[in-house]
């Protein structure tokens, strides 16, 4: 039951010290800590005025949730410590006794729990699914794989809980975690992973009876350090090393319930206020299972929390936040899942929390041309990656993470999304620059050939950001047809011959994220076979010369090489070693191809060409090492 805060309550909680009670430090004062620590009374207060306002409104959810009541998970990390033990011995417990404990937390906070039928009638309106969901931590905080299990064997024979004056306020007494030193590495304990991204639980050897304490959302501002739930190694989980009657896990249960901000479910004193409208108000805490309905106090069986109002129909004691023994636990309410959502809400104390868990990471500057964006994902949930808007696509997607290929320049919104998660950046793209200059020379490098040969010459060292060339004819724009491309800085362009037509070959170059950059034009005419004046070789480069050429032909074609500068047909005594191949192809005009052949270019190539209509064709030859020719041939 909610009371007002300012109502004056009067504590008269003590730990209770009862070997096999259940024990729990989390009780709060509010009265006393409104005495001794102002201003953390002032944060509590701020925090139940929010958390009111939350309830009252519901519309403070996280912006981060697709749907403000749907699910939200919780990466965990949980922190063995343990005496030099093999993993699943003694302290250092197995990770299926870890599972456990995540399998309960995710049943009661769910309630799939199998014994929620246990919950009386008269309660079941109220009974809650939290719509929380707990995951061990799949990413650690450096991105890497994990299991979200740390072990570390530890010089401390057994943890004590103890607690310390506040040395800023004399009549205050704090945790003391120093002393306590699960929570310090250097303490014999584990330093947290970031606890506004991770739930930590640390399972440790408590030689106190401790079953476990947790910490406050409104001392999470205050002390991110140690915030998280510590349980003792037998009360973890429901399997493995644990001991009966704190055997089910729910020690866990109750623990994560305060730090979602729940308080014992009577209020810490006699009567008092958990904060929750819809749970019963309770005289006290009790031990054991009770019988329903509770309505006055048994002493012999420990059952002090007996309802405070006849109006109710019993005490709520198989609520979590009761001290009952684990298989009599077995309800949370919708006023107390209400609670815990609160503080993920925008401007909630764990809302950060919230907002690191399943994020987009800002790249630190613009993506050029191609950029890999990073997302914060500790649960690896699988993300669905969107460009919602902006001159950009997603080129690849890998392990949380994706890579953002520019389209141009501009603002680019990125989004992700999964299940009930969504994050969402912006991004400043440009593609990498083209700048069109001089760099190019277009070249008739084979002047007396009816096929044009037109090379761009491209200084590598002027390139800036051009890795693809290509070729249109008659097009200044660069949309048509590409008639010609390549990869490297010297790209040759084959041209048709076109008799009595002057046409215009224009060289492009572009890059993934480039539009097509004109980079030059190369003016040309059709010239007739017969009005060439240069003599045989027709062609010859580095490599092979065509060194006969009958034409026209009517019947057999013959071609000779030249394989390494020497001319075989001069030196047939001589041992020519094969320098490569050549690609021999023959074409009409109209590029319907007639023969295609490949030959060593150490031995003279005969072509039957009898069988072929009478006409004009092509002679394309193409060596493995790169030399390049065509000819036109008659065949008669
Ligand atoms: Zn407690």
């Amino acid at each position: 039951m909610k009371k007002l805060l300012s109502t004056s309550t009067i504590l008269l909680f003590a730990i209770v010290t009862f070997s096999q009670s259940r024990n729990c430090p989390m009780s709060l004062d509010l009265n006393s800590m409104q005495i001794q620590n102002p201003a953390r009374y002032q944060r509590f207060v701020y925090l139940e005025s929010f958390t009111t306002n939350y309830i009252n409104n519901q519309s403070g959810a996280s912006y981060r949730l697709a749907d403000p009541n749907g699910i939200i998970i919780i990466p965990v990390v949980v922190h063995v410590l343990h005496r030099n033990e093999t993993e699943g011995t003694g302290l250092n417990i197995s990770l299926a006794q870890i599972q456990s404990q995540i399998d309960v937390l995710n049943e009661d906070f769910r309630r799939l729990n199998a014994n929620r039928t246990n919950t009386p009638a008269a309660f079941a309106g109220v009974a809650s699914d939290y719509n929380f969901e707990f995951r061990l931590a799949c990413q650690d905080p450096n991105g890497n794989t994990t299991n979200g299990v740390t072990r570390r064997s530890t010089n401390k024979t057994g943890f004590t809980f103890s607690t310390i004056v506040n040395p800023n306020n004399p009549n205050e007494r704090i945790t003391d975690e120093t002393s306590i030193g699960i929570k310090i590495t250097n303490q014999g304990g584990q330093d947290p992973w970031p606890t506004d991204r991770y739930l930590n639980i640390w399972v440790g050897n408590f030689t106190d009876g401790t079953l476990g304490y947790a910490t406050w959302p409104a001392d999470f501002l205050t002390n991110p350090n140690v915030d998280g739930v510590v349980i003792s190694t037998t009360s973890m989980g429901r399997t493995g090393n644990v001991t009966a009657p704190y055997d089910g896990g729910r020690t866990a249960t109750h623990e994560v319930g305060h730090w979602l901000n729940l308080r014992h479910i009577w209020g810490d004193s006699t009567c008092g206020d958990d904060f929750v409208a819809d749970t019963p108000v309770q005289q006290n805490s009790n031990f054991g299972c009770p019988t329903f309905p509770l309505v006055a106090v048994n002493t012999a069986q420990r059952w002090f929390g007996p309802r405070c109002n006849v109006a109710d129909p019993s005490s709520m004691f198989m609520n979590y936040m009761d001290y009952t023994d684990d298989n009599c636990m077995n309800v949370f309410t919708n006023g107390q899942r209400l609670r815990g959502r609160a503080i993920f809400a925008a401007g909630g104390p764990r809302a950060a929390f919230l907002n690191n868990y399943f994020m987009i990471q800002q790249p630190t500057s613009n993506i050029i041309c191609t950029g890999v964006v990073n997302l914060t994902n500790p649960n690896c949930l699988a993300p669905t990656w969107t460009i919602v808007a902006g001159p950009a696509t997603i080129n690849s997607i890998g392990n949380n993470q994706v890579t953002i290929q520019a389209a141009g320049s501009g603002t680019v919104i990125l989004r992700a999304i999964a299940g009930n998660y969504a994050s969402e950046i912006n991004l400043n793209v440009t593609p990498t620059p083209i700048v069109n200059s001089s760099y190019v020379t277009i070249n008739d490098i084979d002047a007396c050939e009816h096929w044009m040969v037109l090379r761009a010459v491209v200084d590598p060292a002027s390139n800036n950001g051009v890795t693809r060339y290509y070729w249109t004819e008659n097009d200044p724009t660069g949309t048509s047809q590409s008639i010609g491309e390549g990869l490297t800085y010297l790209a040759d362009i084959y041209v048709p011959p076109l008799v009595g037509i002057t046409r215009i070959v224009y060289a492009f170059g572009r890059n993934d994220c480039s539009p097509p950059i004109l980079l030059g034009s190369k003016e040309y005419e059709y010239r007739d076979w017969d009005t060439c004046t240069s003599p045989p070789p027709y062609g010859c480069g580095a490599f092979v010369c065509l060194t006969s050429f009958p034409n026209p032909t009517s019947n057999e074609l013959t071609i000779s090489f030249k394989g390494n500068g020497e001319n075989i047909k001069e030196n047939k005594t001589k041992k020519i070693k094969q320098t490569g191949t050549a690609q021999v192809r023959i074409f009409d005009e109209n590029q319907k191809s007639w023969i295609s052949l490949s030959a060593k270019d150490n031995e003279d190539l005969k072509i039957p060409v009898s069988q072929l209509p009478k006409g004009t064709y092509y002679l394309d030859v193409s060596h493995s090492k790169g030399d390049h020719f065509r000819k036109r041939i008659l065949i008669e």
